[in-house]
This record gives C-alpha cells, sequence and structure tokens, in this order.
C-alpha cells in the first residue's frame, strides 16, 4: 500500500458535536455506532490561518485522523481518540459580540430554525412570531413554524385558527406545520424537514419545545432554554452541543438557558428581514424611507391595498420602536 493509501484509510469526515477545553467530540458520518471520538486539533490549525481563538467549533466539518488511543471526556465517558487535521469551510456561522471586538462564533453550519408556537396554552401570538421570524431572517437561517397543542382545539376550530395563519406565512416562504406532541400529529412531517440538516428549537417557555424533541426522537431530552441565545447571552459557547438524529441531522442544545434575551435589534435591517417588505423597499420615494410617515412610501401602500398584511407591518412598526430605544428583538 502507498503511504498516500494509508494516510486515505485513516481519515475519515465528521462533525463537531461538542467542544470544551480545547478537545473536540466528533460525531464521524461512516461510524455505525455514532460514537464520537475525542479529537484534539492538529497545532497547524491553532496558530495561523484560522481564527486563532477559535480554530473549530461546534457544528464544524472536520477530518480526522484515528490514533490507536482512547481518552475520557468530560462527562467521563472513554472514546477513542483522533486528531482533527482539516476543518471544512463553513456555509453559515452564527456569531455574537465578545467585549465588543471580536466575535464569537457560537454554532456553525446551523440551516434553520424551528420556531414553536402553541395555539393554546399558551395562546397564539402573531406579533411574537413575526419576531422569531426577524431573528431567523438576521441570521440567514430558513424558518419552520409549528403550530403545536393542536390536540387541545375541535376539529372546527383547528381549520378556523390554523388556514388563516397557513396563508399568511407560507406564500411568505415558511412552512407552517400544525403539530402535537400529545398525539403525533405533524410529526413525520417535522421529520422530513430536519433529516440531514442542522436544526434549532426556538421558542417561549411552555409551548412544548421539549415535548417535541421527545415525539421527533424518543428518548430524546434538550435542554432547550425557553428562547435559543444566538444572539448574546450569558452562557458560553461550551455550552452548546448537537444531538444527532437517528434518522439522519442535529438538533442544536443549548443547556441550562433558562432566561435570555436575543440580538440587539440595532444592526438589524428591519425591512430586509421581511419578505414581502424586501423588495418593495426601492420603490418608496426617498432612500431612506423608515416606511413609519414618509409619503411616497411602497409599502404603507401596499399595506393599503391588502398586498402586505396589517399584523405584519404592525408588528415591523413596533420593532422599529424597539430598534429606537435599543431594545432587543425578543426580551423575556
Ligand atoms: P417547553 O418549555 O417549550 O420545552 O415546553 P414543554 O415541552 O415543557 O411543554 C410545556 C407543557 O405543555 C407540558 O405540560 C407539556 O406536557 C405540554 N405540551 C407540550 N406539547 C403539547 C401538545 O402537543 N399538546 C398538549 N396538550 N400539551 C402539550
Ligand atoms: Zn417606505
Amino acid at each position: 500500500m502507498s503511504p498516500d493509501a494509508v494516510e486515505k484509510s485513516e481519515t475519515s469526515i465528521g462533525t463537531i458535536i461538542r467542544a470544551a477545553g480545547g478537545l473536540y467530540e466528533v460525531d464521524v458520518l461512516d461510524d455505525p455506532e455514532h460514537v464520537p471520538r475525542l479529537c484534539q486539533i492538529r497545532g497547524l490549525f491553532k496558530k495561523g490561518r484560522r481564527d486563532s481563538t477559535q480554530p473549530a467549533v461546534v457544528g464544524d466539518l472536520v477530518r480526522v485522523q484515528d490514533t490507536p488511543s482512547t481518552g475520557e471526556n468530560a462527562r467521563g465517558e472513554r472514546l477513542k481518540e483522533g486528531l482533527i487535521i482539516e476543518v471544512m469551510p463553513r456555509r453559515t456561522q452564527l456569531a455574537r459580540d465578545r467585549h465588543g471586538k471580536t466575535k464569537q462564533i457560537t454554532v456553525a453550519n446551523l440551516h434553520q430554525v424551528v420556531i414553536v408556537m402553541a395555539l393554546r396554552e399558551p395562546e397564539f401570538n402573531s406579533h411574537r412570531l413575526d419576531r422569531f421570524l426577524v431573528l431567523a431572517e438576521s441570521n440567514d437561517l430558513e424558518a419552520i413554524v409549528c403550530l403545536n397543542k393542536v390536540d387541545l382545539l375541535k376539529k372546527r376550530e383547528l381549520k378556523q385558527e390554523t388556514k388563516p395563519i397557513i396563508d399568511l406565512y407560507e406564500p411568505l416562504g415558511y412552512k407552517v406545520i400544525p403539530t402535537s406532541a400529545e398525539t403525533d400529529d405533524g410529526i413525520p412531517e417535522i421529520q422530513s424537514l430536519l433529516k440531514d440538516k442542522t436544526s434549532a428549537l426556538l421558542g417561549s417557555s411552555g409551548v412544548g419545545k421539549s415535548s417535541l424533541a421527545g415525539a421527533i426522537q424518543p428518548g430524546l431530552h434538550l435542554w432547550v432554554g425557553d428562547v435559543m441565545d444566538i444572539g448574546k447571552g450569558r452562557h458560553t459557547t461550551t455550552d452548546i452541543s448537537l444531538h444527532r438524529l437517528k434518522f439522519g441531522g442535529y438538533i442544536v442544545d443549548t443547556p441550562g438557558i433558562k432566561t435570555v434575551s436575543l440580538l440587539e435589534t440595532r444592526d438589524v435591517n428591519l425591512p430586509q428581514c421581511f419578505p414581502e417588505m424586501r423588495d418593495l423597499e426601492n420603490d418608496c420615494r426617498f432612500n431612506d424611507c423608515t416606511h413609519e410617515h414618509e409619503p411616497g412610501c411602497a409599502i404603507r401602500t401596499a399595506v393599503d391595498e391588502g398586498k402586505i398584511a396589517a399584523s405584519r407591518f404592525d408588528s415591523y412598526v413596533k420593532m422599529r420602536e424597539d430598534q429606537k430605544n435599543q431594545r432587543p428583538i425578543y426580551e423575556k
């Protein structure tokens, strides 16, 4: 065998699912058992080419070279060891400000968020949904909306209440799926949307995020925070981990986060986070139109003509207010 072939047979591709203290747990793609490898990173990456303080983060796709040893992770599990010899380019990364200057990347290659809203207990609130959607948009993430606890509604109520929500949000590009963690309604559909992607559950306390996680994959216990902290917060990035889904893909877990605020609105270009406003903006008479009071505003015209839903415009106006007052998009 040529040295080249040896090199090839010893390396594999995987995803970093946990990172702490310079050690990375990597879920190797072609390991049928999916026992994570405990990996260090080759010195080359520590200095130089990449952001030197964070050569690799949870969610990164990496190439791992097997080493013959085993080691213990932070939870006392004995794992095969390996060496990360390559970090693949990130498709996406969520970063937050660290001390105002440097950005700290919290998770790489997240595809989408699943925004969980209950129809009852707590009552559905479209304004809150709009805030979560802006959060997704401002991070360039796809968004799926679960309308959970459908089992609490009578059949007729269900249609009456879900149809207008679906009719409003689906044309904007968001999949809306009525679900129940009790009866498993909508669960197969959610599973197919999660397959082979990295997703995060997002939503207020009590809407059913943990229950849905358990319905999506029996035995999966997520410590999802009430609102996932992807913008800003007190926890450290080492708290973030990925759970592998048996059918393919990962769910982000953010243990121990109970109350957090998300993203300051300051830097967010709000109209760009509303798909129905995005392209219309160019038609406003003034370049710097805020769409609140200026004459010749294409967005307000669209609202008057019923092309933009009044509730969505209302959410925009409320969020503009927050932006002016430097309040975060979502605060518990
Ligand atoms: P989380 O705070 O978003 O993680 O919400 P939990 O999963 O802890 O659920 C909050 C409460 O709602 C619990 O009492 C659950 O049993 C209940 N719950 C969650 N999903 C459903 C559902 O689909 N139907 C009904 N009836 N109750 C649900
Ligand atoms: Zn305008």
